[in-house]
């Protein structure tokens, strides 16, 4: 999994938001509200996350909206998967994307067993 995933909550009749949540280095937040709601220390709740765990996701959202809504229960977090989407930082280009397996698009030539620019012959 990627190091960085971004997170994009688009609620029906609601405007569209996202976060970005660094995995490797998370904030006191997450890793506090996520174990609590659910019993799984980081590294656990990662891994269920990449594993499209709904309690997880559900858990996720909570705390993610709770920043700006600091009223919210993780009851009243009913998402939908339409409502979700997420992306992940390509860690080769830096691309955020939505496959981590995507194609890199090339950023220079690709490397050759040629020789470059091979002379042409003297006469
Ligand atoms: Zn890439």
């Amino acid at each position: 999994m990627a190091q960085r995933i971004k997170i994009i909550y688009t609620p029906e009749g609601g405007s569209r938001r996202d976060w970005i949540v660094d995995l490797q280095n998370p904030s006191w937040d997450l890793t506090y509200a996520t174990e609590k709601a659910t019993d799984w220390p980081w590294g656990e709740f990662t891994e269920r996350l990449g594993n499209q765990s709904a309690i997880a996701t559900r858990a996720l959202l909570w705390v993610l909206r709770k920043r700006d809504e600091p009223r919210l229960t993780l009851e009243a977090v009913v998402p939908d998967w339409d409502e979700l989407d997420f992306e992940a930082e390509c860690p080769r280009c830096g691309e955020w994307v939505v496959d981590d397996g995507h194609a890199c698009a090339p950023t220079e030539a690709p490397e050759t067993d040629e020789p470059a620019e091979a002379s042409p012959g003297e006469a």
